[in-house]
């Protein structure tokens, strides 16, 4: 899945997924990347998150809800993403998943679980900055 947020000009604040889904799937499974909450969620007031990885877990938890909510109640991107990653962790130990988080401000942060690292991306400005590549380590 790749998920992106952007905040325009206008401090409007933008999230989406696209997706291959998961391997083998059965015909007509959705997933949860189109799922608001599960695979992205933006709030104009807040910031937003998106999320990849097992999304058949992942849509039962609304991973990047609850690291909106996160932010809202006062956490940083990077604690509010770690939150709503540990807690699917809790009931799923083998849960592979990443989840990048960004305040309304452009301050951002990721988090994931089962696997080595988690690369995302940055760019702020205008279409001529480059785009800078992070690895969150899990
Ligand atoms: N979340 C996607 C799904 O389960 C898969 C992925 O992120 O690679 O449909």
């Amino acid at each position: 899945t790749i998920g992106m947020i952007v905040i325009d000009r206008n401090g409007q604040i933008y999230a989406g997924t696209s997706t291959n889904g998961a391997k083998h799937k059965i015909p007509g499974r959705v997933g949860d990347s189109p799922i608001p909450g599960a695979g992205a969620y933006a709030d104009n007031e807040i910031g937003a998150a998106v999320a990849t990885g097992d999304g058949d877990i992942m849509m039962r938890f609304l991973p990047a809800l609850v690291a909106v909510e996160g932010l809202r109640a006062g956490r940083t991107p990077a604690v509010a993403a770690e939150t709503a990653m540990q807690r699917i962790k809790r009931y799923y130990p083998d849960f592979s998943g990443g989840l990048v988080v960004v305040d309304r401000f452009g301050n951002y942060g990721a988090a994931c679980v089962g696997m080595l690292k988690f690369p995302y991306s940055i760019v702020s400005g205008d279409a001529t900055q480059k785009t800078r590549v992070e690895y969150k380590y899990c």
